[in-house]
């Protein structure tokens, strides 16, 4: 199959659709791989890198889309590559086209077959090419929050890990699902005082065993979150309940229970976030404060590490990209059910049932 890789082209996009060693997995199966100029420039993957891994090089995006039978991206397609798109063609990337509308149409307007990187499932119920994001933000937000808590960053001056003699800071993270499980390894590795609230006694009993007594848990009442505010120095909020938005765990009035300069790190801001006071922010301008607590919102927090979220997330998407490219789209969706899971639209159609109940299209 012919496989196409062109520039990321949203504002501050510096990851690609495949690196260097995936290209080199896919030229050596026998398959043709052509990049745009520049597609991996900004995390320092050169033309010459592609090259050397067997692609050739064209100068625009719409060269990409006219050579390639599938192609690998990042992030969704704006309107214009979707013009780009023919019929049959295989689109596949991050789409969220439940809350995109414009997209989806154009999309059905191609006639691709847009396999969407965040509904590919896996045996084990987990979301496997979203998971690596969620490590990548789960294990940031700890290095975000030991960066914010210091006075030259309007920070309470607290160093997380203590030292001999003095008592280290202490981390309360909301949710152990995926990111609050690699933030709490973070936040251990730094000699945090680390507690976990989930309402899932399950997970929390998971963690207990994993964490052999170096991590806290707690059941995610209101009661006890209240109290954890009180007494932390960084709160993680890293809650889903997949589907939904973000519930409300930090209530405006419940700031005053926090101490001043303390740090607030809302992962699930991609979900409407789980404080009330929380509003999506960018890494241009990452921090504001509301009563005296910062609060860092950024909805895109792997963007800011795209070197080594490229390498994580082509970890994860290049099986598929394999299994795609060996069989041929029609015939690698119907051999996986995990992979089938992730069509979003082909025909003119969207092809998943919540992506098209949330766009209220038919399918
Ligand atoms: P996950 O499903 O692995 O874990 C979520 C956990 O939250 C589960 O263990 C669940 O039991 C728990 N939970 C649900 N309601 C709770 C409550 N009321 N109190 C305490 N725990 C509760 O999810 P994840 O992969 O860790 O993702 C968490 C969030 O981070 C998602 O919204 C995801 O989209 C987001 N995310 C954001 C970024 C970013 O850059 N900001 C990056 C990756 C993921």
């Amino acid at each position: 199959m012919h496989v196409g890789v062109p520039k990321e082209i949203k504002v501050h996009e510096y990851r690609v659709g495949l690196t260097p060693p995936s290209v080199a997995e896919l030229t050596a199966a026998g398959h043709t791989v052509t990049v745009e100029t520049g597609a991996g420039g900004g995390i320092d993957f050169t033309d010459r890198d592609y090259v050397a891994a067997g692609a050739t090089i064209v100068p625009t995006a719409a060269a990409v889309f006219a050579a390639a039978d599938m192609i690998v991206k990042v992030k969704e397609p704006q309107l214009h590559e979707c013009a780009m798109l023919r019929p049959g063609q295989v689109l596949f990337t991050y789409l969220h086209l439940a809350a995109d509308k414009p997209q989806a149409e154009a999309l059905m307007k191609s006639g691709a077959i847009c396999i969407a990187y965040e509904t590919v499932t896996e045996r084990a119920g987990g979301l496997p090419l979203l998971r690596p994001m969620s490590e990548i933000a789960g294990r940031m937000s700890v290095q975000v929050g030991a960066h914010y808590l210091e006075k030259a960053q309007g920070g309470r001056g607290i160093l997380l890990g203590g030292v001999p003699g003095v008592a280290p800071g202490r981390v309360a993270i909301l949710g152990g699902g995926v990111s609050g499980v690699n933030a709490a390894q973070m936040a251990v590795g730094m000699r945090a005082d680390v507690t976990i609230y989930d309402i899932s006694t399950l997970r929390l009993a998971e963690i207990d065993d994993m964490f052999e007594g170096r991590v806290k848990t707690q059941f995610s009442s209101k009661a006890a979150i209240a109290a954890a505010i009180a007494r932390a120095h960084v709160v993680i909020g890293a809650v889903l309940i997949p589907g939904a938005a973000a519930p409300k765990l930090v209530t405006r009035d419940m700031l005053k229970l926090m101490k001043r300069g303390s740090v607030l790190v809302d992962i699930a801001i991609d979900q409407g976030g789980c404080f009330e006071t929380s509003r999506a922010t960018t890494h241009e301008d990452p921090v504001y404060v509301v009563d005296g607590i910062i609060h860092y919102c950024v909805a895109n927090m792997p963007g800011a590490v795209a070197r080594t979220s490229t390498f994580a997330l082509n970890n994860a998407t290049l099986p598929f990209v394999l299994r795609l490219a060996n069989l041929g789209a029609d015939a690698a969706l119907a051999s996986d059910p995990h992979l089938a899971m992730g069509l979003n639209v082909s025909g003119g159609h969207i092809r998943h049932a919540a992506v098209a109940e949330a766009l209220g299209l038919p399918h």
